[in-house]
């Protein structure tokens, strides 16, 4: 796609967040990028124009059938006062296999990168420059043909959206307590769940709400089927480091095939830490835990980057790993790529792009 991005700017820029009170996704930028599409005219109208609601007309597909996917990166501000993006074209690919799957047209991911490199910069003044803060990126499809047939929209909108966001770990990382969810299920092979689709985060929201009351969190997905084998944490992929080796599910098609959970596997391989990607049984933890090898236990995702699991209940038992205290191998990962992504360490593998 090469059509030319129309820009209209604000005559009213909003203040900014105190950069202290940020959390998650809170505050948004001046401007948003917004594309149309159309069946017989494909992706047009790329513009970036001031943030503001969108009118919808009431039976916009989106909002009965919930024809809706998203992704999450983020840009973060070098001391030189350069725009990093990390590994952005894993993004597009992903938003392409969601797209695909919940029979949402393809997007050219080079374009959409152009497109959002292009309002990061017209907003770049709202990226936060604390340690740890970063730009939020949010680009999103939905379904906007106002129809009541179940059938794919002949119309969507793309849009991207902006949010500053404080560090997750404002006195560095901190281990959770994950319960292990008997009941619930978040995805089923055959499903939605390999796709970044809005409904999968709906179908999350119960357990995830039980598992608060409770004390815990997050919890950790078991598969549909059996209810034995680990999927992922909250919205995080889960790796465990046992007796020395690191094992992660499989991408088995109700797992997210997180950019993070790529690059830590990328990294483990570097660093020659035996990584295997496979089924994992909750009894295997369980046992591990028993023998005292279960060493790590950490999510992988943009928010937190690493989030290390200090403690694991799985119906009456309780695992506790590293006494609780953050592993080694997770403040490596945490260390190499935070530093990566904020251009503190020296980018060799070509994650990074300004
Ligand atoms: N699983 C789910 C369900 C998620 O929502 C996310 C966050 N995108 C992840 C895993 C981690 O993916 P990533 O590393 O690309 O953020």
């Amino acid at each position: 796609m090469s059509e030319e991005i129309k820009v209209q700017l604000t005559a009213t820029p909003g203040e900014k967040p105190d950069s202290q009170k940020l959390g998650f996704g809170k505050y948004f930028t001046d401007h948003m990028f917004v594309m149309d599409y159309h069946k017989d005219k494909g992706w047009h109208d790329p513009r970036i124009v001031p943030y503001a609601p969108i009118v919808m007309d009431p039976a916009a597909m989106v909002f009965h059938y919930g024809q809706a996917v998203f992704e999450g990166m983020k840009a973060y501000l070098t001391d030189s006062g350069k725009v990093l993006l990390f590994r952005p074209d894993q993004n597009m690919q992903r938003l392409n296999c969601s797209n695909d799957r919940l029979g949402i047209p393809e997007i050219d991911g080079d374009f959409v990168i152009h497109a959002i490199k292009t309002l990061i910069e017209i907003d770049k003044s709202w990226i936060p420059t604390e340690k740890g803060t970063s730009l939020y990126i949010r680009p999103f499809i939905i379904a906007t043909e106002p129809c009541l047939g179940v059938r794919s929209s002949y119309t969507y909108q793309l849009i991207v959206i902006l949010s500053p966001v404080g560090a997750y770990y404002s006195g560095g990382l901190e281990p959770v307590k994950i319960n292990v969810e008997s009941d619930y299920t978040r995805a089923v092979r055959g499903g939605i769940g390999f796709a970044k689709a809005a409904g999968n985060y709906a179908a999350s929201i119960k357990a995830q709400e039980n598992a608060k009351k409770d004390g815990f969190s997050q919890v950790l997905w078991l598969d549909a089927i059996e209810k034995k084998y680990i999927e992922e944490v909250g919205s995080m992929n889960i790796f465990f480091k046992i007796g020395g080796k690191v094992i992660t599910p499989a991408i088995n098609g109700s797992i997210l095939k997180g950019v993070t959970r790529s690059s830590v596997i990328a990294l483990l391989q570097e660093w020659g830490v035996p990584v295997e990607e496979r089924k994992l049984s909750i009894d295997e933890i369980f046992e591990a835990s028993q023998q005292g090898l279960l060493e790590e236990v950490f999510g992988t995702g943009t928010a937190a980057v690493i989030s290390p699991v200090g403690e694991l209940h799985w119906k009456e038992h309780t695992m506790k790993i590293n006494e609780g205290k953050i592993g080694e191998l997770s403040q490596k990962l945490y260390d190499t790529i935070t530093g990566l992504q904020s251009g503190n360490l020296p980018d060799t593998r070509n994650w990074t792009i300004t």
